[in-house]
């Protein structure tokens, strides 16, 4: 089709030639013709006019419009009568249901995963004896090969890392999953950030040790989880080796290790172990220095 004969009749082809001509005396005639036709046909036919725009969108010196001049003529002027037309901003219906659905449960959950984490490996750091009764072997050993063989976690399967915790977990899913099939919407709405918060927080219980282990280990990680070691949305490498310095006394926390350095700002576990040890005159990593000390 020779495109000049779809060009408006009031464009006068010859003018066109000479605009295109000036343009860029290099451009060819059809991708000249081209773009003069789209200039001229976007300058003859606004997607929206002055009119449509004022009375359709908040205006950028009074962004809620509050103002209430409704039967201004002046176009610089327009603002809306608040009964009549929409209402930008935070009393708007739609902004205030669309506020309500923000939730910090989820990221609640995640806080409280991590701080999970770091208390109970400070407790079985910090506190008892592999030679204690069924805790002893079962629970506090794998803490105490951890400092001396901290890779040995890289040589468990994915049952022996993460059997404990997802037994914690699972049970906590299956309520949240049972309730979203059981309950009315009007009941999973009423109910949703704590479903949120005992979702997330359930979901990292149930990775810590997979997290851990990955902290651990330097080769062959997927790409996404190295996405998630940069972004610190996961415990990171670099971050983790803090806790492996002796006496490993610090940065217990191993699901996101957020919380790591805000506790040992307020010497958190320093002030815990202060207060036990005055309490019960027990001496804080008294079996893990016994285990490192170990020559043959
Ligand atoms: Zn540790
Ligand atoms: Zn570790």
């Amino acid at each position: 089709m020779d495109m000049l004969s779809t060009l408006p009749r009031h464009l006068d082809t010859k003018d066109l030639s000479n605009d295109a001509n000036s343009l860029n005396v290099t451009m060819p005639a059809a991708a000249a013709a081209a773009f003069q036709l789209s200039t001229n046909f976007l300058n003859a036919t606004p997607v929206k006019t002055d009119q449509q725009i004022l009375e359709n969108s908040m205006l950028e010196d009074d962004p809620n419009a509050n103002c209430q001049l409704a039967t201004a003529t002046d176009t610089k002027s327009i603002c809306y009568d608040s009964q009549s037309s929409p209402r930008w901003g935070p009393q708007h219906k739609g902004a205030q249901e669309l506020a309500n659905l923000y939730s910090p449960a989820a990221m609640c959950g995640i806080i409280t995963a991590d701080f999970g984490s770091g208390l109970v490996h400070w407790a079985a750091d910090t506190w008892g004896s592999v030679e204690l009764p069924i805790v002893g072997k079962a629970f506090l050993r794998p803490f105490r090969e951890h400092h001396i063989d901290p890779t040995s976690i890289t040589r468990h399967d994915f049952i022996e890392t993460n059997g404990d915790n997802f037994m914690v977990a699972l049970p906590i899913l299956a309520a949240v999953a049972f309730n979203f099939l059981t309950k009315s919407p009007a009941d999973i709405q009423d109910h949703y950030p704590i479903s949120a918060y005992l979702f997330l927080c359930s979901i990292f219980v149930a990775m810590t040790n997979q997290i851990h282990k990955w902290s651990h280990t330097y080769f062959g990680l997927p790409r996404w989880v190295l996405f998630l070691q940069d972004n610190h949305i996961i415990l990171p490498r670099r971050h983790h080796r803090i806790h492996h310095v002796a006496p490993h006394e610090t940065y217990f926390c191993i699901t996101t290790g957020w919380l790591n350095w805000p506790l040992e700002k307020l010497r958190f576990w320093s002030g815990m172990e202060n207060i036990i040890e005055y309490l019960f005159g027990c001496r804080p990593r008294a079996d893990d220095f016994k285990w490192a000390q170990k020559s043959q």
